[in-house]
């Protein structure tokens, strides 16, 4: 069935069959009414942020299966709200579907996204539905909710501050560059491309114990997330390679390539949390149970020194952000 034959009506009442779970999450009303009706927590500020995903721009379709690709777009957008130290709670999914796309897919495509948003604990409560000319474009919009004074942005680091991050960098980009180049992988690595898992337990855990004094979720690179955490503080700081957190497969990769560890720099999608702490709180951060390793990296420096890499053989060099920017080549 192509979904010209169902409709948009019969469209957002399959999607409105599909969500599950409606109570909850200060949900009073979701899907079905001009407007969701939603209550916030008390002593709780709103967090929301957006993301786009199109065909052929962040996804090829005939990479991510259907369902992965659904649960990635919760993902991405989660990842925004674990970032400032949030909790999701809300999804709104806006839809540009080319008229002949298959049904099939569109289900498969649903299925991932709120089997991610319920693993999440977030409810998908609206969204809009559209004919697309073109390519299928995606747009995510999330709503999370954290205690007034436990938010964290991008602009408190201060030089001293040690600088964290989750998991393993580069993964995501090494899984990409094996997919265009045609090469098989371990499923773990494709699986840090396809499905990436947001770190909202850390980021809650980490902002309740109002540890981190700046915090940013790696999509563009850490080279690039850690420069906008640089630009709101305004101040520099000192990467050592050398401490870099990197996956076996990763390492493996090295070995046979070492010019590789440009992904681990500048890589995207990778969904870790890259965060900085004052000194007088690295003993907390121990004491903290993360459901993730998290690796000290590097320290935050005054303005002036800018973002420099110390090299393995400890060679220091003036490292330039090489995020993935849409309108530059
Ligand atoms: P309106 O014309 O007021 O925009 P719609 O007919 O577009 O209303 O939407 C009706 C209801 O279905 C609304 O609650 C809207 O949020 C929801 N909805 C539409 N498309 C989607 C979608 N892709 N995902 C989730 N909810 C949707
Ligand atoms: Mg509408």
């Amino acid at each position: 069935m192509k979904l010209a034959d169902l409709g948009e009506f019969g469209f957002i009442e399959r999607i409105q069959r599909a969500v599950a779970r409606t109570s909850g999450n200060g949900v009073r009303l979701g899907i079905g009414d001009d407007c969701a009706v939603l209550e916030l927590p008390p002593g709780q500020v709103l967090l929301t942020s957006t993301d786009l995903l199109i065909e052929e721009v962040h996804f090829l379709s005939d990479w991510s299966d259907w369902r992965a690709l659904g649960g990635k777009c919760v993902s991405v957008n989660v990842s925004d709200v674990a970032a400032m130290g949030g909790s999701p709670r809300h999804l709104y999914l806006g839809l540009a579907i080319p008229a002949m796309m298959a049904m099939e897919d569109l289900d498969a495509f649903l299925e991932g996204f709120l089997a991610a948003a319920s693993g999440y604990g977030a409810v998908l409560v609206g969204g809009d539905t559209c004919r697309s000319p073109g390519p299928l474009m995606i747009s995510v919009t999330v709503e999370g909710a954290a205690p007034t004074d436990q938010v964290v942005t991008r602009s408190g680091a201060r030089p001293g501050d040690a600088i964290y991050v989750s998991g393993t960098l580069g993964d995501s980009a090494l899984a990409l560059q094996r997919l265009q180049s045609g090469l098989p992988m371990a499923d773990e690595l494709a699986h840090r491309h396809h499905q990436p898992q947001a770190r909202v337990g850390l980021g809650r855990a980490l902002a309740a114990a109002q540890l981190p004094s700046a915090m940013i979720d790696v999509s563009d690179g850490v080279l690039a997330d850690l420069g906008h955490i640089l630009d709101a503080s305004a101040v520099g700081a000192r990467l050592e390679q050398a401490l870099f957190p990197l996956s076996k497969e990763f390492s493996q990769a090295l070995v046979e390539e070492p010019a590789f560890f440009e992904l681990a720099l500048s890589g995207g999608e990778d969904y870790e949390l890259l965060f900085t702490l004052p000194a007088d709180k690295e003993q907390m951060l121990a004491d903290l149970v993360a459901e993730v390793p998290i690796t000290r990296i590097g320290t935050v420096t005054a303005a002036e020194q800018g973002l420099l890499l110390v090299d393995e053989a400890g060679k220091v060099r003036p490292a330039r952000a090489k995020g993935y920017n849409h309108f530059r080549g």
